[in-house]
Parts: structure tokens; C-alpha cells; sequence
């Protein structure tokens, strides 16, 4: 990976804790628009956004898909906002190995949030009818550095799983049979 700086827009969806009313309409939105075809399946399961919520405590945390990472963090804390408990993991975006969101149920592959490619607004966004979701853009230079793309994300955690040899003998297999 490399860094370099440009001007860019950043793009965010803002949540509102307290005017989400857990009608989980952005999951529903968000695994319609990335069916395969468009719209031909609607499973929160999939979707890229998930509500973490604990009813007796009156918790609800819409939380979009983030990093993948092979290995569970050491560092949960839980929290307390408002006079609401937080537990640990309530705001953690990232597909790891200790809970089943932010994976594609059939292959076990991490998903991400993409911002609704090519939406002029995400769909999560668009749905979320009581405004506990609100997206923002702003332009600023920064140094980023070079992300993996979604393809490099599958294939790591591919390997991850099944040992980097049984991987490339797979795909030795498919390119003989096409
Ligand atoms: S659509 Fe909005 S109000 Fe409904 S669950 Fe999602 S974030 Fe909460
Ligand atoms: S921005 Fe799009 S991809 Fe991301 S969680 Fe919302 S609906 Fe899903």
C-alpha cells in the first residue's frame, strides 16, 4: 500500500440515536439494492447496515458494514450514554470472526458498506423515514491510503479460511475448466 494526498469528497451518513425507531427499513432498502439482480431479494441478512438493539434497554444502534479483520480485537469496552447501557460491540462496524453480522450468510464472505455506489443518496438513508440517518458530504485534502477493493477483501478472507494453496489450486481448477 502507498500514500498519496488530493482533494476529495468524504462522504457520511450521520446517526441520530435518539430518532431511530428500529423499523429496520434500512436493512430491507440495503440488501435490496446489492440483490443480485437489483431489488430481486430483500434479506436483512445481508444487508450492509444492521440495527444492534437491546429492546430492554431501549438500545438502538444503526451501524454499517465497516472493515473485515480475521481475528477478534482485545479492547471492548461497553458505555453509557445518556443514562443508556451500551454493551460492547454496540457500535463496532467491523466483520470479525466473534459475531455473525457484516457477512453474506451463504459464503460466510465479509460485507461492506459501498455508500450505495452510483446512488445520488444511499438507500439506507432514503428509507429512513423518521431522519435518524442523514447524509453529508464535505470536500477535504487528506493523505489516504490506498484500500483494498472489495474483490481483495473476499479473496483475503478466502485465504484466511482455507490456507492460501487450496485457494490458488481453486482457481487453477476454474481457469482450466473456462
Ligand atoms: S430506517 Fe432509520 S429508524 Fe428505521 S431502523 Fe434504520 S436507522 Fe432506525
Ligand atoms: S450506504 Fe448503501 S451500502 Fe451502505 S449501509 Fe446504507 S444502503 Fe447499505
Amino acid at each position: 500500500m502507498s500514500d498519496h494526498k488530493q482533494m476529495r469528497i468524504v462522504k457520511e451518513i450521520k446517526v441520530d440515536l435518539d430518532k431511530c425507531v428500529a423499523c429496520r427499513a434500512c436493512e430491507v432498502a440495503c440488501s435490496g439494492f446489492h440483490a443480485s439482480p437489483k431489488y430481486s431479494s430483500f434479506n436483512p441478512a445481508r444487508s450492509r447496515i444492521r440495527l444492534i438493539m437491546d429492546m430492554l434497554k431501549d438500545v438502538y444502534v444503526p451501524v454499517r458494514a465497516g472493515e473485515y479483520t480475521p481475528a477478534e480485537c482485545t479492547g471492548r469496552h461497553s458505555f453509557k450514554i445518556n443514562g443508556k447501557e451500551y454493551a460492547e460491540c454496540s457500535f463496532c462496524p467491523t466483520s470479525c470472526p466473534s459475531r455473525d453480522l457484516f457477512k453474506e450468510p451463504d459464503s460466510g464472505l465479509p460485507l461492506k458498506c459501498d455508500m450505495c455506489e452510483g446512488e445520488k443518496i444511499p438507500l439506507c438513508v432514503q428509507v429512513c423515514r423518521p431522519g435518524a440517518l442523514t447524509y453529508v458530504e464535505r470536500e477535504e485534502e487528506r493523505v489516504e491510503e490506498l484500500k483494498l477493493g472489495d474483490m481483495e477483501i473476499g479473496l483475503q478472507s478466502l485465504v484466511n479460511r482455507y490456507g492460501l494453496q487450496s485457494v490458488l489450486d481453486s482457481v487453477t481448477r476454474i481457469s482450466i475448466k473456462s
